[in-house]
């Protein structure tokens, strides 16, 4: 399986602009990512946006109106490169990296996973001026609730997510069914070699090979650990549940 379309173009690309184009592929271009975007099954473009600068010193960002501390990154640059990196294409999304954005989750991942394209605007200094965000029409996303010092990373964080659930690059597919937060649970915990390590056992019923009670155990303990850990999963889960549906497609 590829992603790649008829035309041989891949079937997902993102665009991403940045004030350091060296950044990337970075820890895009290892392991599964790498392969995937060697093998064309998805595209990377940067954008310099200094590149879009209007003066000798190419500069794309100024003091904040109002004052206080650090620098915004102009509008009249910014659009210029966003209108550079969009390809008007249908369903393509303009993203705004930004601690203030909705908080990025797997839901969230997988429908940008699904774009045709998608164009990442990292900001950097203070941020960005407001008016671009409404201008360009630029949908705000975050990585958590802290804050980096630009978006490059959560570029990648973001990009490396989508990567993997395009088909084909994670060789086994069910493993991605089974993951943390399909099914709003957590992932159950994992063992492998050796049996015994540290005075420490392996759980039996992993060695039972009765793959009905392995499924239950691992079900349990899935359930568990989101109960103590993730209040607000384990409500969704419990409400999913409780309304019948749910489980049932799962199993
Ligand atoms: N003054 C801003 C933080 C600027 S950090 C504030 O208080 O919200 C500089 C840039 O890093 C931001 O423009 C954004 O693009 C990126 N960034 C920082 N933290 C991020 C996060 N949690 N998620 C996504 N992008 C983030």
């Amino acid at each position: 399986m590829s992603g790649e379309t008829a035309a041989g173009r891949p079937a997902w690309t993102v665009s991403v602009l940045t004030i350091f184009p060296e950044m990337f592929p970075g820890p895009l271009g290892a392991s599964i990512a790498g392969r995937a975007l060697e093998e064309g099954v998805w595209g990377l473009e940067t954008v310099d946006i200094r590149a879009f600068a209007r003066d000798k010193h190419r500069s794309v960002d100024d003091a904040p109106f109002g004052g206080g501390p650090g620098m915004v990154m102009r509008p009249d640059v910014l659009a210029d490169a966003i209108d550079a990196a969009r390809s008007g294409a249908e369903g393509e999304r303009l993203v705004y990296l930004t601690p203030r954005g909705r908080r990025l989750d797997q839901a969230l991942v997988r429908s940008l996973a699904t774009a045709p394209r998608v164009v990442v605007l990292c900001g950097r200094f203070e941020g960005i001026d407001e008016r671009v965000i409404e201008v360009c029409g630029l949908e705000e996303i975050s990585i958590g609730d802290f804050v980096l010092s630009g978006g490059e990373p959560a570029a990648i964080a973001l990009i490396d997510a989508c990567v993997r659930l395009l088909p084909g690059v994670v060789g086994d597919e069910q493993g991605l069914v089974e993951e943390s937060f399909e099914g709003d649970l957590l992932e159950y915990p994992h063992y492998t070699r050796p049996r015994e390590w540290r005075g420490l056992a392996v759980p039996e019923v992993l060695l039972s090979g009765n793959h009905e009670l392995i499924r239950a155990w691992r079900r349990a303990e899935a359930e568990r650990i989101t109960k103590a850990r993730r209040a607000d999963l384990w409500s969704r889960y419990v409400t999913a549940w409780t309304s019948g549906g749910k489980r049932e497609v799962e199993d």
